[in-house]
């Protein structure tokens, strides 16, 4: 029996008019276990209307910011009080330990909306001088209607990474989770709702990528926040454009995690199991290349693998799982197709303890390749996937090259004794993030931005006003002499 849950346009949970629905695959058990509506362009019309609605006409862009911060603050007491049953959504859908995402997924939420709440009443304009004749001043305001189009790698943490500073800013917003784990981020619209935001506030469009394209094409859509794919992303751009909708976009990556030879090597090591299989290694900032220091590489690859053989991989909802399954069997294949690619020039060493009992489900052992040539494509593509490519290294120069020799820009991770060096690194390493002795740290007051093809804009920290919020200059003439050209 599979469970059907609605979408959320306005203050209605609802089915999509043409009454055709997606099918959700547990990918631990590869079997459908609930499904949400396929809102066609009709459903998507009406979801913009709905919102376009509530901008222009209800009651939210009206209020006190301290009064929409209050409702802010009510939605994380809301998404805390409901932890287990949004991770546990979130486990199901998409395979990732049920342990992580009550522990961390759900906890970050809470913070996002904290931190977002607190910003409400934070935002204002600048006054410029200029001679006594003018006053001008500058106001921010709400842009109006956000599309947030969400991936599957964390479904209910980048849900509120669109909603808050959306709603922070006075925003309404049309979310359009993945298909592959649509329902936290329906829950979490539901929730909004009881936490009293105006209904049409938050509304929650569930599709597959033609609902997606419907909604970033949609005129009535003033702003799009997108995390997913490069390819996607491009199309998503180019289909703004015809709109002049303003965007922004968190896309791919391929981390180096630099380890230079004078690195405190057991501090590095732990962080180098965590960032490559977190998550299955479905995070944007993977460190899914390893470069290594030659003085230091036979050691390091060979206490990894040891570390890496005490994971272990298998049912999400077990407490001792790090590894649960690949999301969907599309992924599945990507992924041990690049293994395959990997394994024509290399020999592959698989780590990880499988779960004896598994009979089904998209899992993949940790997979390292040794002795990587930096411009290999399992060096250089992203394959979202526990897969390593070890690379070495001999000196400063060589490194930054190979730090930078792929089309992302998203993080660095460079693990180092000496805080020159580490500096040095940092300011050459073309890259979002650049994580020095740490890695893929990151929390809601720290702007989340990607260089070259990793993206456009911040959603996250303080910057994230600057795209969610346009720009109003007032000019007063404080002069009564007439003047017919103005100025
Ligand atoms: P991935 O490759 O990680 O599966 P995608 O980039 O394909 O992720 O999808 C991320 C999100 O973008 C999903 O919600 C998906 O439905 C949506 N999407 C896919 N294609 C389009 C499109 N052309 N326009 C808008 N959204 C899309």
């Amino acid at each position: 029996m599979t469970k059907a849950m609605e979408m959320l346009i306005g203050h209605e949970n609802c089915t999509s008019r043409s009454d055709r629905w997606v099918e959700i695959v547990n990918p631990a058990t590869e079997s459908v276990h609930a499904s949400v509506p396929h809102a066609d362009p009709q459903d998507v019309a009406h979801a913009v209307e709905t919102a376009r609605h509530a901008f222009d006409h209800g009651p939210w862009t009206k209020m006190m910011p301290s009064e929409r911060g209050k409702l802010l603050y009510r939605l994380a007491e809301l998404i805390a009080e409901n932890t287990d049953e949004i991770a546990l959504l979130d486990t199901q859908d998409m395979g990732k330990p049920y342990v992580h995402s009550r522990d961390h997924d759900l906890p970050t939420c809470v913070e996002f909306m904290l931190f977002f709440a607190g910003m409400c009443d934070k935002v204002r304009g600048s006054q410029i001088p200029l001679d006594p004749s003018k006053h001008v001043y500058t106001i921010r305001e709400p842009v109006g209607v956000v599309a947030g189009i969400l991936p599957w790698n964390f479904p209910s943490l980048l849900a509120v990474q669109k909603l808050a500073p959306s709603l922070a800013y006075g925003n309404v917003i049309i979310l359009k989770p993945a298909e592959q784990s649509p329902r936290s981020a329906i829950r979490i619209g539901q929730l909004a709702l009881e936490a009293g935001i105006p209904p049409g506030v938050v509304n929650v469009v569930t599709g597959y990528g033609d609902t997606g394209a419907e909604l970033v094409g949609n005129p009535g859509v003033d702003k799009v926040s997108f995390t997913g794919s490069t390819e996607v992303g491009k199309a998503i751009m180019r289909s703004a454009g015809d709109n002049i909708q303003k965007v922004t976009l968190e896309l791919g990556g391929k981390t180096a995690n630099i380890i230079c030879a004078d690195a405190d090597m057991d501090a590095a090591l732990a962080s180098t199991v965590l960032t490559s299989c977190y998550n299955t290694g479905q995070i944007c900032t993977t460190g899914s290349r390893l470069v290594l220091h030659q003085n230091i590489h036979d050691e390091f690859v060979e206490r990894l693998k040891a570390k890496l053989d005490l994971l272990h991989v298998g049912d999400p909802m077990d407490d001792d799982t790090k590894l649960g399954p690949l999301v969907s069997r599309g992924q599945f294949d990507k992924v041990t197709a690049y293994i395959a690619i990997g394994q024509q020039d290399y020999e592959p060493i698989v780590c990880g303890t499988r779960q004896s009992n598994l009979k089904k489900g998209y899992y993949v052992n940790p997979t390292m390749f040794d002795n990587v040539d930096p411009g290999a494509r399992i060096a250089t593509e992203e394959i979202f996937g526990p897969v390593l490519s070890v690379i070495n290294f001999d000196d400063e120069d060589e490194v930054v090259r190979i730090a930078n020799q792929t089309s992302y820009g998203l993080a660095t991770a460079i693990w180092t004794a000496d805080l020159s060096r580490a500096h040095r690194l940092a300011a050459q390493v073309d890259s979002g993030f650049v994580w020095v002795n740490t890695n893929n740290y990151w929390v809601p007051s720290i702007p989340y931005e990607g260089h070259r093809s990793s993206g456009i804009g911040a959603d996250m920290g303080i910057e994230a006003v600057e795209s969610y919020t346009k720009l109003k200059n007032v000019i007063v003439n404080l002069d009564p002499t007439p003047n017919p050209w103005g100025g």
